[in-house]
Formats: structure tokens, C-alpha cells, sequence
């Protein structure tokens, strides 16, 4: 795991959290016109995505909600701030800026070049 201070790992799990609960809304708003809003509960919705919905009009979200997941998972498991790919550190500020990245900069410039198409398109 990367060297993080407690300050720095206590700003990221909030940017983390902040960015999750953002994500919620965002999600939320957009599926405001086809589910019950009442008793709407995103967690559980990702976890059980009706066949019937256009998830077109999530995917990014819902990505980087299970991206942010895991972030918060590796939180709690030591594992964070570490690159995926070559195991260096990711860097406080780019996970401030970035908090569901997973991957440092050099490894996710050569990611995207493999998969221009992939799941965070430069549209
Ligand atoms: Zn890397």
C-alpha cells in the first residue's frame, strides 16, 4: 500500500464517499422517470438491474460506482492507492482529483490507448 498519512487516507475515504453519493444522485435523477422514487434504493438496484431498463443511461455511473467500491474496499484492506496494473502508487493527488482511479497515470494513458473504446470513452 501506498504511504499515505492518516490525514491523507481520512480526505480520501471522504472524496471517496463524496463521489460515490454523487454518483447515487446522478443515477437516482435519471431513473427518477422509471422506478417508484419511494422506496428506490440504488445499492440494491445495482445489485439486481431489471432487464427492462436502458442501462445505457448509467453504465458510466454504474461502473464508477463498482470502480468507487472497490476503491472503498481496498480502503479498508491496505490495498489502496496502489496502480492495478504495476503495483506503484497511484498518488494522493491524482486520487483526490480521481477517486475512483485505479490505475497511476502512465497505466491508464496505455489502457486507454488499448481500449479507446472502453468504459471511460474521451467523448
Ligand atoms: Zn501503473
Amino acid at each position: 500500500m501506498a504511504n499515505f498519512t492518516d490525514n491523507q487516507l481520512a480526505q480520501l475515504k471522504t472524496a471517496l464517499q463524496q463521489r460515490y453519493l454523487e454518483l447515487q444522485n446522478e443515477v437516482r435523477n435519471e431513473l427518477a422517470h422509471t422506478q417508484d422514487m419511494e422506496n428506490f434504493d440504488v445499492t440494491e438496484y445495482l445489485n439486481n438491474i431489471p432487464d427492462d431498463i436502458d442501462t445505457a443511461l448509467v453504465d458510466r455511473q454504474i461502473s464508477e460506482m463498482r470502480e468507487l467500491e472497490m476503491s472503498m474496499k481496498y480502503l479498508s484492506e491496505l490495498e489502496f492507492g496502489d496502480c492495478i496494473d504495476c503495483g506503484n502508487e497511484i498518488g494522493f493527488e491524482r486520487l483526490i482529483a480521481y477517486p475512483s482511479a485505479q490505475r497511476c497515470v502512465i497505466c491508464q494513458s496505455q489502457y486507454e490507448k488499448a481500449f479507446p473504446q472502453g468504459p471511460n470513452p474521451s467523448l
